[in-house]
């Protein structure tokens, strides 16, 4: 079976090493040829809105997917139209991903607590938005916001001005700064029979909006309940095919819905050492119509992202069962490059050795200044 997946980044690569095992075969889609799935499958090279493109690639799978959810809706439906290939997970979801207004609407729908907001168009309604949800808050443009990219943080009246000036034109979404206590995301695949794996609670850690660390299973029961329960709402609501992840906030012991991704996710990357079944397999087995694999923690895995410059892989390595996965991608500031994962025998194993791992790599990056800070 073939599936075809548009966009060819990381995740697209890792499905492509998760699926040559099920004997699947690859085709993707991106703008370069020059992408981290290339080296796996063939690339289609082309713009993510070019139908007659995306209906050839079409043609030529039983299944189409998508590595991320910045690509068109549009044509897509109208690239499979009258064709047999099945597109999971389904458009509703993506579309939802890629507008944040979406999201919130969706949220409020399931009655899955999310964050106060209000919808922003011109200076003035910013203004409003600020009065009516208070200070401080985030504006963020309702779509093609990544990585902590497309946001504003507006702690006084006076950071207005500029907050509009870096974002207006596009439309927006202003929100309450949440105070979190902390961050977490539930992940889990629905299959084409429904039945659905969840995997256990994760806790993530991000700098500068990018996700820097995640460790499962992260062990709180009351949480992992609500988590699962608005996984569900969400992934029965879409009728969904495939592995999807809500992000949360943590606040005085509540959720509260931060975005969902259609798509396999960055904190779930720890699945691949950490869990019986990755959510890259899940992802896999959901969409070519195969039964799902376990879920369950293999044990207490840490995962740190590699972000803006590649550590020798000799200083990652040399540091005992931590594996490496390096995109093939070129160095650049705030660049998601590869990611480094452990498993350990106990949550405090793992909490010292993640400790370790990232004195490590901080170490390799810049042996000076990690020395001058060392205590
Ligand atoms: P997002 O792109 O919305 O997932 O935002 C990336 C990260 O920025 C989140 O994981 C948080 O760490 C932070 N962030 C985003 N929105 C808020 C908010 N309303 N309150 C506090 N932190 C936020």
């Amino acid at each position: 079976m073939t599936i075809g997946i548009v966009g060819a980044g990381q995740l697209g690569r890792m499905l492509a090493l998760a699926g040559y095992p099920l004997g699947l075969d690859f085709l993707f889609l991106d703008r370069s040829a020059d992408v981290p799935a290339a080296v796996l499958a063939p690339v289609v090279a082309g713009e993510f809105t070019d139908r007659a493109l995306l209906r050839r690639l079409a043609r030529r799978c039983e299944v189409l997917s998508f590595d991320w959810e910045n690509i068109s809706v549009s044509a897509l439906r109208v690239a499979t139209r009258g064709l047999r290939t099945r597109l999971s997970p389904p458009l509703r979801a993506l579309a939802t991903g890629q507008d944040r207004l979406a999201e919130k609407r969706l949220f409020e729908r399931l009655r899955i607590p999310t964050t106060r907001y209000a919808t922003v168009g011109s200076r003035a309604a910013l203004e409003r938005a600020c009065a009516q949800i208070g200070l401080p808050g985030v504006l963020k443009t309702r779509r093609l916001g990544y990585d902590g990219k497309g946001q504003a943080l507006v702690r006084r009246r006076a950071d207005i001005g500029a907050a509009w000036e870096a974002l207006g034109g596009v439309p927006l979404l202003y929100e309450e700064f949440i105070d979190f206590e902390l961050e977490v995301s539930a992940l889990g695949t629905r299959a084409l029979d429904g039945s659905e794996a969840l995997y256990p609670l994760t806790r993530n850690w991000h700098a500068g909006g990018m996700l820097r660390l995640s460790v499962a299973p992260w062990e709180a029961p009351g949480l992992e309940r609500q988590a699962r329960a608005h996984l569900r709402a969400v992934l029965r609501d879409f009728s969904y095919v495939g592995t999807l992840a809500l992000e949360f906030f943590v606040r005085r012991g509540r959720l509260i819905a931060n975005e969902l991704a259609p798509r396999v996710h960055n904190s779930g990357h720890w699945t691949i050492e950490g869990a019986v079944t990755s959510q890259f397999e899940n992802h896999l087995r959901a969409i070519a119509g195969l039964p799902l694999g376990r879920t369950a923690a293999t044990g207490h895995a840490a995962m740190v992202n590699l972000i803006g410059r590649m550590p020798p892989a000799a200083a990652v390595l040399a540091q005992p069962g931590v594996h490496l996965h390096d995109y093939g991608k070129s160095e650049r500031p705030g660049r998601k490059l590869g990611h480094c994962t452990l498993v350990a025998a106990s949550a405090a194993e793992r909490d010292r050795r993640a400790r370790k791992l990232l004195r490590a790599l901080a170490q390799s990056l810049s042996p000076a200044q990690a020395q001058a800070g060392a205590p």
